[in-house]
Parts: C-alpha cells; structure tokens; sequence
C-alpha cells in the first residue's frame, strides 16, 4: 500500500532495540522506495497495485539500490538534525553526525522486508514470493485494525525508549 506512518511503527521499535547499529532514516527511505510502484499504479488507476516491488526478491533489490543511493540523503537528513536539535539546546537527543558501519544497510534490509511481511497480511494482489509461488499464506492472518493498533504500539513504545535512554544518557552526562 503507499506509505503510510504505520510502516514506521516498526521500524521504531527496532531502533529502540538496535540503537546506532540501525539507520530509522534508511528504513524510513525504504518505505517510500518500495511503495513508489503502488503511488504509480495508483495515479494510472491499475487494477493491480502491488507487483515486482512488493515480493521478497524485489525487496532484495529496492534494498541494494537503497543502501547505495540513500546515504548522502541520510547523511545531510541527520546532519540537520543535529544542528536543528543543538540550536534548541537539546543536546542530549543528538547523536553522532556519521552513520556506525552497517547501519544503512540494515535499515534498508528490515525496512524492505518488513514493509512486505505488513503488506502480505492486507493485500489480496499481493505475490510476496513470486515468481517461486504466486499463493501469500499470510493474507487475512491478523485482522487490518489489529495490525494497525500492534504497528502503532511498537512505534510508541519505541519513541519511549529512546526518550528514556536520552533521559538516562542526559543524567549519565551530569552526574
Ligand atoms: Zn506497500
């Protein structure tokens, strides 16, 4: 489906739990990467929205393309934030103005992947593994507002974290 905020519910949740090892900006790209082929189809009123991009071998490439592309975009996104968060005085939510090894990527990767799994479980167009089977046994497994009240649960328990674990980086600092 075209992106919409309850991608990221995930995507903050795992931030939370995997820190500076994950980029929530290249996940973030990712999402909109993968659902420009819906927007399209959308737009053009196509009877089938989602196709190549919204199976796992068509993750695996937006991720690559992804991982390559969007680093300078991340890169000057979280610059300025930094700098955004520094003139308000809130140094204690800035991080460092580089990326920890790897982290671009792994955004991109659980990005891709876990915006099909959440699709599989909504679409009936959706072929998560063609071309092998073109069946999605996960269609119908959880109902739509479940999958909507768990992605918006895992988002806010994420952005609570890390407001807890800048609090405690904060005190840490003072103390
Ligand atoms: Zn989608």
């Amino acid at each position: 489906m075209p992106f919409t905020p309850f991608h990221m519910g995930p995507g903050l949740a795992v931030k939370a739990m995997l820190g500076r090892r994950f980029s929530i900006l290249s996940f973030g790209l990712a999402q909109v990467a993968i659902d420009i082929e819906p927007g399209l189809g959308m737009l053009r009123g196509a009877e089938r929205l989602h196709g190549w991009t919204h199976t796992y071998l068509g993750a695996t490439l937006i991720a690559i393309a992804v991982t390559f592309l969007a680093a300078p975009v991340c890169l000057w996104i979280l610059r300025r934030w930094n700098a955004e968060l520094r003139h308000h005085g809130l140094y204690s939510l800035t991080t460092p103005d580089a990326f920890a090894p790897g982290s671009i990527g792994l955004g991109a990767f659980i990005g891709t992947y876990s915006h099909v799994a959440l699709d599989s479980l909504m679409h009936s167009d959706m072929r998560p593994l063609a071309p092998f089977t073109f069946s999605n046994v996960l269609l119908g497994a959880v109902s739509i507002p479940h999958l909507h009240v768990v992605c918006v649960v895992a988002g806010l328990a994420g952005i609570a974290w890390w407001g807890l674990a800048a609090r405690a980086r904060k005190r840490g600092d003072s103390a």
